[in-house]
């Protein structure tokens, strides 16, 4: 792990994760590859991003004795952009089970590159939740903004961003928006071209996952 130049940003700098950020990089990756490679990167993120969840002390009986063990004390709410998190909050589901998922949805109007919320629903203990916003392209950290301030405004308190790859721009305009809420990256880039895709990048991250 990595602290980036950008105060709250952390990129992943482990030798998995950079392999498979190469793989979805590549355009020739196939369909089947791509959303296997986001689900194996975001567990890789979540290894990270949930470092500091606080645990409680808790009894369990092994088969040859009682001893202590660990349990998540608070709980824990996933909640994927629409639609292009939707693969991020599957993956990070199946690490966090018992976690409820809450879902924002919003469009890019193609003109402006602003967000349009068309869609939130968020579970009802969020106030005491650690809340986990995915979406797997931090481009002009414009929608992943308006999702946090949406979040924020519903109770949540207690906030991260995973994404897989975000630009110098995206993080920027999130954490000044954002101070309080960090964010988990697997990759950093410097650009954004005139239509608001992240250069290298990797292309339409919700076209590549659905193959549309
Ligand atoms: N959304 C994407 O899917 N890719 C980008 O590069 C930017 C936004």
């Amino acid at each position: 792990m990595a602290e980036s130049r950008i105060d709250g940003c952390l990129v992943i700098d482990h030798p998995l994760v950079q392999s498979k950020v190469a793989v979805l990089r590549d355009r020739e990756t196939t369909g089947e590859r791509f959303r296997r490679t986001v689900h194996e990167l975001t567990a890789l993120i979540a290894y990270e991003a949930t470092r500091d969840l606080t645990v409680e002390e808790t009894k369990i009986n092994t088969p040859l004795m009682p001893c202590r063990g660990h349990r998540l004390a608070k709980p824990v709410t996933i909640v994927p952009i629409l639609r292009a998190g939707l693969g991020m909050a599957e993956a990070l589901w199946n690490v966090l089970p018992e976690a409820s998922v809450g879902h924002v949805g919003m469009y890019r109007d193609e003109k402006t590159f602003l967000p349009r919320s068309y869609y939130f629903k968020a579970p009802p203990d969020l106030k005491d939740a650690d809340v986990f916003l995915v979406d797997p392209m931090l481009a002009t950290g414009n929608s992943a903004s308006d999702a946090a301030t949406e979040l924020k405004a519903d109770g949540a308190r207690n906030l991260r961003l995973m994404a897989l790859v975000g630009c110098v721009e995206g993080v920027n305009r999130f954490r000044s928006n954002h101070p309080d809420v960090s964010v988990f990256l697997a990759a950093l880039d410097e650009h954004l071209n005139d239509h608001a895709y992240i250069l290298p990048g990797l292309g339409d991250a919700g076209d590549r996952y659905f193959g549309t």
